[in-house]
């Protein structure tokens, strides 16, 4: 059976329908309880899953307050101009190869976390992110979905025009600012998922749909990014990857994230994420 990991109070817990159940409760104390360890060691979470149902639960989860399934990976990625649309109204030319930045893991924060604007020019990116289950090096893309542990929802949250202040631009920086990095609800195992590669993704400001894409228009698929990333550098168990954006952007429309604006992002089998700015 598949899992769905989530995070509260930076303890790891599964989630079994409504009901959370604390990981090294679950384990009885063979887990430490951080989500970090959890992950490194998700091939057990599917035998611990199993046992889940027959168990009082630790909690609601309609009285969760969830953290980020990821609190602390090590790598923090993500690929731009990855959605031939986005690509088209951002003006940019078609990506030869994958265009990957990162954002720094000090931007990942929990999906109910507010985000704080620091500019005029904050933006919303709806996006797949995959976490890695068993690290490697030149992986190849046929065996790639072996070494991922699960997907969940990300919002690479933007500042324009800190983006574009230096030539060429350091997309790092306008993408890494404290809280520009939400992902969440849990962390659902790629087993649970009927096809990644043909999910639903969108977002919504104010309960307007601004962005409404399907991980079949990927330019390069989550096989061909842990190929190309793991001839570059090893991957390791905790690593995500932001996978990109479809179109419907903030920056093309003139209309940028303001204080009190609700983000609500949302992928097919994954759940949601409701985000405020302020
Ligand atoms: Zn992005």
């Amino acid at each position: 059976m598949g899992f769905r990991l989530a995070s509260i109070d930076g303890r790891a817990v599964l989630i079994d329908g409504e009901h959370w159940h604390d990981l090294a409760a679950v384990s009885f104390g063979e887990f430490s309880g951080d989500p970090m360890e959890a992950i490194a060691r998700h091939a057990e979470l599917h035998a611990l899953s199993d046992a889940v149902p027959g168990r009082d639960p630790d909690g609601a989860v309609v009285d969760a307050v969830f953290g980020a399934p990821v609190p602390r990976p090590r790598n923090s990625l993500a690929i731009g101009l990855n959605y031939k649309a986005h690509v088209v109204e951002a003006d940019m030319e078609l990506p030869k190869n994958p265009l990957v930045f990162t954002k720094f893991p000090s931007c990942i924060v929990g999906p109910t976390a507010d985000v704080e604007l620091r500019s005029e020019t904050g933006d919303y990116e709806a996006e797949l992110v995959v976490v890695v289950g068993d690290g490697g090096r030149d992986i190849a893309a046929e065996s790639a979905w072996d070494h991922i542990a699960g997907m969940t929802i990300g919002q690479d949250i933007s500042d324009r025009r800190l983006q574009f202040a230096a030539k060429p631009p350091h997309f790092d920086l306008g993408k890494s600012r404290d809280t520009y990095g939400p992902i969440g609800p849990v962390l659902v195992s790629t087993d649970l998922i009927d096809d990644p590669t043909n999910l639903t993704v969108t977002c919504s400001i104010n309960g307007e749909e601004r962005q409404n894409g399907n991980t079949s228009q990927l330019i390069f698929d989550v096989p061909t990014l842990i190929a190309y990333i793991s001839s570059i550098l090893t991957i390791e168990p905790g690593d995500v990857i932001f996978t990109g954006t479809p179109e419907g952007v903030g920056a093309v429309q003139g209309t940028y994230l303001v204080p009190g604006d609700e983000i609500v992002t949302t992928i097919t089998g994954l759940g949601q994420m409701v985000n405020r700015c302020v």
